[in-house]
């Protein structure tokens, strides 16, 4: 998916990309743990692989060794995805730690395959990164 600054940014936000996520795809540093989420989805959205590797924690599980391989199939996932809603239910902010809950709405191979995540981030060297997906 290719998006043009003027249009609706992929994170269903509202906004234009460039008032909203696409600053934080060119190296902006998102001030919140939902702004980091968000711009997490629309890079998704938009196949940026390379920001959502920079903006998983080093310590999340979801880290993989092999960065060629991890690559890869983050680029297939979002071949066949579609992007199509995303809802902030909640979110929690203490100190440099935060949750955030969403839901967000996706086709995977035209199957609905929408989820709820209540998400873990953690500021890191001033830097909000996701950690993992809690229960
Ligand atoms: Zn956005």
């Amino acid at each position: 998916m290719k998006v043009l600054p003027n249009s609706p940014c992929p994170c269903h936000s509202q906004k234009p990309y460039q008032a909203c996520c696409q600053p934080f795809h060119k190296g902006k540093n998102p001030p919140t743990a939902v702004q980091l989420m968000r711009s997490r989805y629309s890079a998704y959205a938009l196949a940026q692989v390379g920001y959502i590797i920079k903006t998983t924690h080093p310590k999340s599980p979801f880290q993989e060794t092999d960065q060629r391989q991890w690559r890869k199939r983050l680029q297939a996932y979002c071949a066949r995805t579609q992007y199509v809603g995303l809802q902030i239910l909640n979110q929690e902010t203490i100190g440099d730690t935060a949750t955030v809950t969403f839901h967000a709405m996706i086709l995977d191979g035209g199957a609905d395959g929408s989820f709820t995540e209540k998400s873990a981030f953690e500021r890191v060297k001033g830097r909000w990164l996701y950690l993992d997906s809690v229960r």
